[in-house]
């Protein structure tokens, strides 16, 4: 990543993901790395700024490289982004939900599947409700605890 060739990026994305997808039993999932992400991408969360998934194609698209100061991002939110899309991937491929909504399962998922990957602790997420009936992660509370979780 650091070189910033996205050749050998989009290798190493797609190792993780066919092992991911097989270990989960359901189809392949195609990784597209591009560099500077678009500054028509929505910001829709924190684990969301770099990627996106369309169920239709079944494909993951991720970007090394900040909009603006094309800045090449960190392993950890390269890696946390590829693992949030494909729990987008597994949302449908897998469960069969007719769409992939940002729950409170969804992030749960998606942290497992990070932390496993990286070999860190597991991380018990605590949430804030906001309006609307939403949720957010309480990240101080999160990170406090996460060093004594299994
Ligand atoms: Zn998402």
């Amino acid at each position: 990543m650091k070189t910033g060739t996205s050749g050998d990026v989009r290798r190493a994305c797609a190792k993780f993901l066919d092992a991911a997808s097989a270990f989960y039993d359901v189809p392949f999932c195609g990784i597209r790395v591009l560099s500077a992400r678009p500054l028509r991408v929505r910001e829709r969360g924190t684990f969301e700024l770099f990627g996106d998934y369309t169920p239709e194609t079944m494909l993951i698209r991720a970007w090394m490289r900040t909009a603006v100061r094309k800045e090449i991002t960190s392993f950890g939110t390269f890696l946390s982004t590829l693992c949030h899309e494909f729990c987008h991937h597994l949302d449908f491929q897998k469960f069969g939900f007719e769409d992939s909504w940002h729950t409170r399962g969804f992030y749960e998922r998606a942290a497992v599947l990070y932390h496993h990957a990286r070999g860190t602790p597991i991380k018990t997420l605590f949430w804030v409700p906001v309006a609307g009936g939403r949720w957010r992660i309480d990240w101080q509370r999160t990170n406090r605890s996460g060093k004594t979780s299994r």
